[in-house]
Formats: C-alpha cells, sequence, structure tokens
C-alpha cells in the first residue's frame, strides 16, 4: 500500500513536471537552437566499470604488448561524450601488473583510457573494491588517474582530501561539486595516511557545507550503497536519500547492485524535488545473470541560470560478449540504436532475445522516467 502511494506521487507530481520539461526544451530546440545550448547543462552518469580477468584478456593487444578498451565504449561514446559533464564509477584499482579479476582486482591503466576516450570526464574511486591492492593500489590508481581525468572519491592523505575535496568543477560557467562515497571496502581497512570516503552522516554534512561554502551552485552525490543484484532500493537506500536531500544534495545518483534499480524523487521540507537513481547497474563487467548484463546512462539536465533541474531520462545499454568487426570484445549497445538496426550489429539470437530482455526489464523497472532517447543530443563524431 506504501508502495503503491509512492509510485503514485511519483507519477503524478514528477512525471508531468518532467514531460512538460522535455517538451519546452523540445521548442527551444526547434526554435532558437542556440539557446538550448548555452542555457542547458547535460550530465550523464554511469555505473560500475569491472574488470573481470576475461575483459583483460580480450583487450590484450599483442603488438605492444599493451591493452585497448576503446572499442568497448565505441557505441556509447556519441551519448557521452556529448554531455558538458559524464561521471562513472571506476571500481577497480589501477594498481599495475600483476593484473587480477574478481575477488581482488587490479586493472591495466587503458581501462581509464577507454573511458575518457568516450567521453567520462570524472572517474569515481571511493568503492568496496578501492582497497584491493592495499595503499599501493590506491597510490597509483590516483597517480594514473591524475594523468587522464578528474577524479574523487580516495586520497593519498587527509590533507589532499582537505584540499582537493569535494571536487568542484565549473560547466558552462556552473560549478558542480561531485561527491562520492562507499559503504564499505569489503572489510579490508583502508591503510594509514591513505583516505576513502566512507558513508558518514555527520562527514557529508560538512561536506556538503564546504561545497556550499566554496561556491557550488549544484551538488551531486555519486553513493556506492545498496545490496548486490536486488532491482528495488532498500529501506536503509531510501533513509539515506532522505538524508541527502535535507543535507543539501541536489541530485543522488547510486551504484553498487550490478544491476539497474528503481528510480525515485525524495522532497525537502520546502518541497524541492530531489531525483535518485538507485542503481546505474554495471557499466562493463563479465557479469552474465539477468540484469547484470547491461546497464544505464543516466541523464539530467539543469537550466544554468536557475540551477532547477529540467527533466531527467535514461539510456538502456547491453553488455556483448562476441564478435564484431572481427575483433573479440565486450561492446556496450545502446538498446534502442541495435533495435532500430540489428542488421548493424549481428549480434546472433541467443545474444539479441537476451539484449531485449534487458531493455524490457529496465523499461518496466524505470516506468517512471521516460526513455526519450532521442533526447540524447548526439553526434557522431
Ligand atoms: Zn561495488
Amino acid at each position: 500500500m506504501r508502495k503503491k502511494t509512492l509510485f503514485l506521487l511519483v507519477t503524478l507530481v514528477i512525471f508531468p513536471l518532467l514531460s512538460q520539461s522535455v517538451q519546452q526544451v523540445d521548442n527551444e530546440h526547434v526554435i532558437v537552437g542556440e539557446y538550448r545550448d548555452s542555457e542547458l547543462i547535460t550530465l550523464v552518469f554511469a555505473g560500475d566499470i569491472m574488470s573481470h580477468f576475461p575483459q583483460v584478456k580480450a583487450a590484450y593487444i599483442q603488438q605492444g604488448d599493451s591493452f585497448d578498451y576503446r572499442p568497448c565504449f565505441q557505441y556509447l561514446k556519441p551519448y557521452i561524450a556529448t554531455a558538458d559533464l559524464a561521471v562513472v564509477n571506476l571500481e577497480v584499482p589501477l594498481a599495475g601488473k600483476p593484473y587480477s579479476g574478481y575477488p581482488q582486482f587490479s586493472a591495466p591503466e587503458q581501462l581509464a583510457d577507454g573511458a575518457t576516450d568516450a567521453g567520462f570526464d570524472v572517474l569515481l574511486t571511493a568503492n568496496n573494491h578501492t582497497v584491493d591492492r592495499g595503499g599501493k593500489g590506491i597510490e597509483r590508481t590516483i597517480q594514473q588517474l591524475d594523468k587522464r581525468s578528474l577524479h574523487t572519491g580516495a586520497f593519498r592523505s587527509q590533507a589532499e582530501r582537505d584540499s582537493l575535496y569535494p571536487l568542484i568543477t565549473e560547466v558552462k560557467g556552473m560549478k558542480i561539486a561531485v561527491l562520492n562515497c562507499t559503504y564499505d571496502t569489503n572489510g579490508i581497512p583502508v591503510p594509514k595516511p591513505f583516505v576513502v570516503n566512507m558513508i558518514d552522516t555527520a562527514q557529508i554534512r560538512r561536506d556538503v557545507a564546504k561545497a556550499r561554502e566554496r561556491a557550488a551552485e549544484f551538488v551531486i552525490m555519486c553513493i556506492h550503497w545498496g545490496i548486490e543484484y536486488q532491482t528495488e532500493a532498500n529501506a536503509t537506500q531510501q533513509e539515506l536519500a532522505g538524508f541527502l536531500a535535507r543535507a543539501g544534495v541536489d541530485l543522488i545518483i547510486g551504484s553498487h547492485p550490478h544491476v539497474v534499480q528503481n528510480f525515485s524523487v525524495v522532497y525537502r521540507p520546502d518541497s524541492t524535488q530531489v531525483p535518485v537513481f538507485y542503481s546505474l547497474g554495471n557499466m562493463i563487467s563479465n557479469q552474465s545473470k539477468r540484469g547484470t548484463n547491461g546497464g544505464i546512462l543516466a541523464k539530467v539536465v539543469i537550466d544554468k541560470n536557475t540551477c532547477n533541474i529540467q527533466y531527467c531520462n535514461y539510456l538502456p545499454f547491453f553488455v556483448y560478449k562476441g564478435n564484431l568487426q572481427e575483433r573479440y570484445q565486450y561492446y556496450l549497445i545502446p538498446t534502442v540504436d541495435y533495435i532500430a538496426r540489428p542488421q548493424d550489429f549481428g549480434i546472433g539470437n541467443t545474444a539479441d532475445l537476451l539484449l531485449r530482455q534487458f531493455q524490457d526489464d529496465t523499461q518496466a523497472r524505470l516506468s517512471n522516467l521516460p526513455m526519450t532517447l532521442d533526447k540524447f543530443t548526439r553526434t557522431d563524431d
């Protein structure tokens, strides 16, 4: 009964609001295209970048004894690279050789090249695998990411955290803060002097306040939480989402369950709506159980003048393991692109059925959100 009431609320309050905004954006786009680009800020988020050992093997390039993950992202890149800010969770340390998969990962740093080449601007480092390779793993991950992209979540020391956190980045003149924390590090203590952000409500309150002091106009919390393989957020996540909204966070993006979870909205006492994507599923992995073989890109569009969210939507994609263009790889395929032109991919009958199942399941789970994928401005650069 309670669930039904919440669903109705979400449907009645958010859906019309989002639909109207989409309509307005369309009109602006059609009538004054320039306005759309200059006044709106597009944020894109993706879930967990995993690195199971078969993925490492698939990315290996004998020539030069190196790795290349760029083909994995090639079909999704047009949807990521067009965002003003794109954020993804790097669930594995870049700890150097020997490379390892589950349960204690070390991935080649070329994995980060694949992600940044696809258009991701910020890589998140606070998750349950951050300490898989100890302090050395954290140190090397930070060192490798420093050369490639913005990143946040794990730090070499408290002093480094004090100076670099919250991460605030300026997008089209708007200051956006990206916060990141995790429920745990698989029971492995964080070695001193390293710091990995944990879910600590008192600390989060101080971090949000610090972001505002440093002039952040929009605050995003990317949080590693929930129970693996559960498709609905649990009570702990819902309570935390309420807390985060009240603490002043404007948008909540979850990861960790390895499946897409439901979308909801939480309210501040002043009735401000705070969208919650409870889990975006996997970005890339070797997992194949129903629901783990894909993920979503979440898109959130902000009006930069008011700092208000205009609308949210999402793009499902399927992780196809196999040969395309005569190369075996883990390919992220936007399901709508595939369904529109399956002949362009040629993934075979079994993968075809799994891809369609993934899209149907995801659409059913996110039935209170539009899958208006054409609202992603796609460029084929
Ligand atoms: Zn995790």
